[in-house]
This record gives structure tokens, sequence and C-alpha cells, in this order.
């Protein structure tokens, strides 16, 4: 038969860890199969068309980095594009898009479509194939076996899934779409530790019936950032505002008189929702004392009246819910296309993983995504590619790869899951990350591209992209190291209203940029600056590298004495139990493991990079 049936790397599932795992595997080379229950599906956002927004910007410009599809996909599909914390420094600073869902899609399918050794199906996987232990393919619904070195399981929500809606509840992976009951079945029968989790959906709203002159509107940023660093402006799509209105006291005490038919509060669902994207119901009950909650409408897209009102996901009974959105200002006539709901699902204990995402009992098979307990576009993609490449990089005998905490919030984040588990829908945020200014969204390119290139994940486009752009960041900066301005100088008369007081002395242009009220465009011009406009990209590396010279080389060399101590060795007489700082289960776990060295320590499930640092100063007391 010719149609194809062996393959390196099989990839179950076309959400955002899907399509990103399959690309990567493809990417480096080897032949890889999407499987997904739908091909329409592929890339499909289950609830906000947003993607972005803070310590997730960041995931998604590390995917982009290493070539992954989500920034572009984002570039061609958002129709309204801000920067969040523009105000603060920039390791915080964070680009969120809404997107037309539509556009997303169909973005991300063209690049599924023209990817070279990429195959794409539309069945369920139902079984894996398994040999001496080890995942060797799997088996489809209507009993296709497709054979394969290693298999990437990205299932999302659908292992197990089951649809809460009020009292009602059904089997489903999302509105819409089966479940797959079989293969978590399969799942559950091998030593995996599995658990149950769920997250929820508002209503969606007919815009038509939505009265906006009642609401405040949000538009985007004047000048639009972009999320991927090959993209630009010219890419996007028309920009649209979006609204905000409110919940009141009618619309809370809606929520409270249907609470006796909520899944959540009746004990019909059991899994744990994401702590920060709570259920209207559950921000009632938390936070008892306010009487209103800010809600945004955005709209999901430029050729439909759907709009997502972000923050009343509800699992409540559908006449409460319309109750609830009829209650709000502008939306007393609101018509609901869909209802919300919640769904709980099964999710995998990823400290069953390795670092690679392979998983520990199944060699071959890996994990990406919502499977190993987060929520999240990014999150999921962001696994997905690490778990594609490490697929491929295994069906080809070749070492794995995973950035540690200080190169990447991919690696904080599949260390902060393997290290300590999560009960609940891990999402990322800035504050995860130690080392947050080195880790910024601007330079992911300047961290991971190089690698990626290495590992065989980075076109040959992107790669003279980036080796242009590493190159004019050198250039510029030499260049202001090297323009000098004199004291009454024409250009020291242009730069000295700018200043506190003029200068007297000669300043280097990069002296000059250090100071706090100096911007790169005011000296941009200066000593002949370069003939066409420097790209933003360039000048904004330049700026913050100036600028945040001193911290950044702080940062630098905190991360160069914790790795070159990481061999210190710990006395076997350390009394774990009086050092201060340490949690009781931190220090529970020394006591039990007695590791040899601080290496060995930070290796121990649960003991974080600060405990590390907390055990290094108790080191230097002692000595
Ligand atoms: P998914 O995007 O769910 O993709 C899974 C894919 O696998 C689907 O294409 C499915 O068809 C396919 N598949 C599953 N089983 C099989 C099989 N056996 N064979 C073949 N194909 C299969 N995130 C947030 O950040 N904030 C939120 O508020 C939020 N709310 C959510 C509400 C709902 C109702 C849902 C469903 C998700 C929500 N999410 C939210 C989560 C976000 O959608 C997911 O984190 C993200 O989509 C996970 O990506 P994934 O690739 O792991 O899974």
């Amino acid at each position: 038969m010719d149609f194809p049936s062996h393959f390196d790397v099989i990839v179950v599932g076309g959400g955002h860890a899907g399509t990103e795992a399959a690309l990567a595997a493809a990417r480096m080379g080897v032949k890889t199969l999407l499987l997904s229950h739908n091909i329409e599906t592929l890339g499909q956002m289950s609830c906000n068309p947003a993607i972005g927004g803070i310590g997730k910007s960041h995931l998604v410009k590390e995917i982009d980095a290493l070539d992954g599809a989500m920034g572009l996909a984002t570039d061609k599909a958002g129709i309204q594009f801000r920067t969040l914390n523009s105000r603060k420094g920039p390791a915080v600073r964070a680009t969120r898009a809404q997107a037309d869902r539509i556009l997303y899609k169909a973005a991300i399918r063209y690049q599924l479509e023209n990817q070279e050794n990429l195959w794409l199906f539309q069945q369920s996987a139902e079984d894996l194939i398994v040999e001496e232990g080890a995942a060797r393919g799997v088996i489809t619904q209507t009993g296709i076996r497709f054979n394969s070195k290693t298999v990437v399981l990205t299932a999302g929500t659908f292992l197990g899934g089951v649809i809460h809606v009020g009292l009602q509840n059904h089997a489903g992976g999302r509105a819409g779409d089966p479940p797959s009951i079989g293969l978590a079945e399969k799942l559950r029968a091998l030593p995996f530790r599995v658990d149950r989790l769920k997250t929820g959906t508002p209503p969606r709203i007919d815009a038509r019936s939505v009265d906006f002159s009642l609401m405040q509107a949000q538009p985007g940023d004047d000048i639009t950032p972009v999320m991927s660093y090959m993209g630009n402006r010219a890419m996007h799509p028309r920009q649209i505002e979006c609204f905000i209105t409110h919940t009141n006291e009618r619309t809370h005490d809606i929520i409270r008189r249907g609470m006796d038919r909520s899944p959540m509060y009746t004990g019909v669902i059991e899994g744990v929702g994401p702590r920060y994207c709570p259920s209207i119901e559950d921000k009632i009950v938390r936070f008892a004392d306010k009487n209103s909650h800010q809600i945004f409408i955005e709209p999901e897209g430029l050729t439909t009246h759907e709009l997502y009102p972000n923050g009343i996901s509800t699992s409540l009974p559908f006449d409460v819910q319309i109750e609830l959105v009829r209650s709000m200002k502008g939306m007393e006539n609101a018509h609901i296309i869909r209802p919300g709901y919640a769904i709980e699902y099964d999710y995998f204990n990823p400290q069953d993983l390795k670092y690679s995402l392979e998983t520990k009992h199944m060699p071959g098979l890996f994990f990406a995504g919502q499977i190993n307990g987060t929520t999240g576009y990014e999150e999921a993609g962001a696994q997905g590619l690490l778990a594609g490449l490490n697929a491929a990089l295994l069906s080809q005998d070749k070492e794995a790869w995973t950035p540690r905490r200080d190169e990447a919030y991919l690696g904080v984040l599949v260390d902060d899951l393997i290290s300590m588990g999560t009960k609940e829908p891990y999402r990322m945020f800035t504050s995860r990350a130690e080392y947050r200014l080195i880790l910024r969204e601007d330079n992911a390119d300047m961290r991971l591209t190089e690698k990626g290139r290495e590992l065989g994940l980075v076109s040959d486009q992107r790669w003279a992209a980036f080796c242009k752009k590493r190159e004019a960041i050198d250039l510029e900066t030499q260049r202001l190291k090297s323009s000098w301005i004199m004291p009454n100088s024409s250009e020291a008369e242009a730069i000295n209203p700018k200043l506190e007081a003029p200068i007297t002395r000669e300043y280097s242009l990069l002296d000059l940029l250090k100071r706090p009220s100096i911007e790169y465009a005011d000296i941009a011009g200066l000593k002949n600056g370069l003939e066409e406009a420097i790209d933003e990209q360039v000048s904004e590396q330049v700026q913050i590298a100036v600028k945040y010279a001193g911290y950044i080389s702080r940062q630098a060399d905190d991360i160069e004495r914790l790795r070159r101590q990481e061999n210190t060795p710990l006395p076997e007489d350390l009394d774990y139990s009086s050092m201060e700082g340490l949690s009781n289960e931190v220090k529970q776990k020394l006591t039990q493991a007695r590791p040899a060295t601080l290496a060995a320590a930070s290796r121990i499930q649960g003991i974080t990079p600060a405990a590390v640092s907390l055990l290094l100063i108790h080191l230097k007391k002692r000595a």
C-alpha cells in the first residue's frame, strides 16, 4: 500500500500543542504525521481568541524565536494589539492581541499544509501501538495502524471530557466536539498518575443585540506592537475596538440565587479550576465584598457578530446565564449564541515526565499541552514545540534539549511542572521566573534562535534575518560608543534641553543614552546616524542593553555563580530543620534525601531555585 504508514513522529491532536509539535518535528526534517479528530478545527481557539498577555507573550516570542507558528499567525489574525505594562520596565512588558478566530485558524492551517515532511490525517486515535514497553504508533477509530518511532500526545481537554451546563452534563471534548473516551481508558490503564481538572468558558453574545453606546470603548494601541520577530504591521488586518461593561449587585444576586443549580457548588464537578481565570460564580463567592467586576466585551472576528464577554465564564444553568448577561449595562437585550459551560477532563501528573516531555513510564511517548495540567494556548504551544523537537531528536537517536530556567520561560514552565507538579491549571506569569530581566519578551530571539538553528528548527530565512539584526545591534552599539558629543557643539545644543544640566565635557552617545531622560530616538540622528531609519527591533535592543546594563550584568553574574556553585558539597550533618526561610515541606524533603551537592538538591521535586539560593547563603554563613 502506498499510503504512508511509517513515521518518525506521530502527533495526536491538532490544537495549539499539537500543531506546534508537528511543525517542529517536520522542520527538523523527520517524517511526521499530525492526526486529529477534525481537520477543520486545527488551531482552534477553544476559549477567548486572544494570544499573549503578561508572561504568555514571552512564551509566544520564544516559540517564534524557534520558528514556531503562533507569533506569525497572531500577526496575520490580530484585530487589536496592545502592549501591557508599557510604563513598567522591559522585563514585565507584554504584548497581547485579540485575534480573529477564523483568520487565526486559517494562518495555522496554511503553515501546516505548506510544511515539508508533514502529513495531516483526520481520524481519532483510539489506542497506542506498544512494543517492548515503548510507544511505536497509534491505531485510529477505524482500525488504521500508523507506526512510528515516537508519539506525541496533545489531546487537550478531550481525555474523558465531560461538559457541564447547570446540573446537566454530557461527554464532550469541547462544545461541538466528541471526547476521547477510548484513548483515555487505555491511558488510565498505564502507570501514569491521572487526575481531573476543569476549565470553563462564557456564553457568547450576538453583537447586534448589544448597545455599545452604554459601554466604555477600549481601543488598541495607536502604534500596534508586532508579535513575531518576522512579522510587521502591514500584516495586521483591520483593527477594531473592544468594550468594557460591569457586573452589578443585580448580577450578583442572580448568580447567588442560581448557586443551588451550579455544578461547581453542588459537588457535581470535582476537578480544580484555573485560579487566575475563575468563573463568575467563583468570583462572587471568593470576593464576596466586591459589588462589581469589570467585563471586557471582545469581538471574535471581523466577519462575525459573535462577542466574547471576558470575565463571565460560567457553568450555571442556561436560564441563569441569560438573566445574568442581561443584567449588565448595554446587554439588556443580549442574545446568547452559545451557552457558557465548564469542562472536566483528565490530566497527567507532569512529575511523571522527563525534561524532554517524554514520559518516564513509556519510552517514545511524549505529552504536551493541557494534558500536563497547564491552561492556555501559549503554554500548550510552547510545550508542543519542545515535545515535537525532542521526539524528532529521539527518532534520530540524538540527545534531548530543554532550555534552563535562566534561558527561557519555556525552561521555567517545564521545570515548574516537573519539579513541583500542579494541582490546578498552571498558567505562566512573569513572577514565576527568577531572571526576568534576562528573559524579556523583546530578546527571545537573542536567547534562543541560535540554539534553534543548531538544533535544525530554524529556517534559512529566519536565520538570515536574525543574523542581520544581530549584526545591526552590534554596529549601532559600536557607533554609539565611538561617537562623541563635545560641549557647545550643535549636537550638544540639540540634546541639552533634554538633560537636567547642559553637558560640560565630552560624552559618548552611549553614555548619554544611559541618562534616564534620554531615549534612543533623541540621539538616533546625531553624529551621522544611520542613513535609513534603524529597525525598531534593533533600536529597542540597543536601548534596553544600554539602560539596564548594570541590572542585566548583575543577573548574569547571579546565574553564573549559581551554576558554578552547583557542585558545592552539602555537608552530611547539615540541620535543615533549623534553616530560616525554607518551607517545612522543603526542610522535610532535604532532611529525608540528604543530597550530596547543591545540584542534587535542586533536582529534588519541589526544591525551587529560591530554596537553593537560601541553602547557599546558609553554607556561606557556616564557612
Ligand atoms: P486543545 O487546543 O484542546 O487541542 C486538542 C486537540 O486534540 C483537538 O484538536 C482535538 O480534536 C484533538 N484530539 C483530542 N483527542 C484526540 C484523539 N484521540 N485523536 C485525535 N485527535 C484528538 N485557556 C486559557 O488560558 N484561559 C481560559 O479561560 C481558557 N478557557 C477554556 C475553556 C474551555 C471550555 C476550554 C475547552 C479550554 C479553555 N482554555 C483556556 C484552555 C485552552 O483552550 C487550552 O489550554 C489550549 O487550547 C490547550 O491546547 P492543547 O493543544 O493542549 O489542546
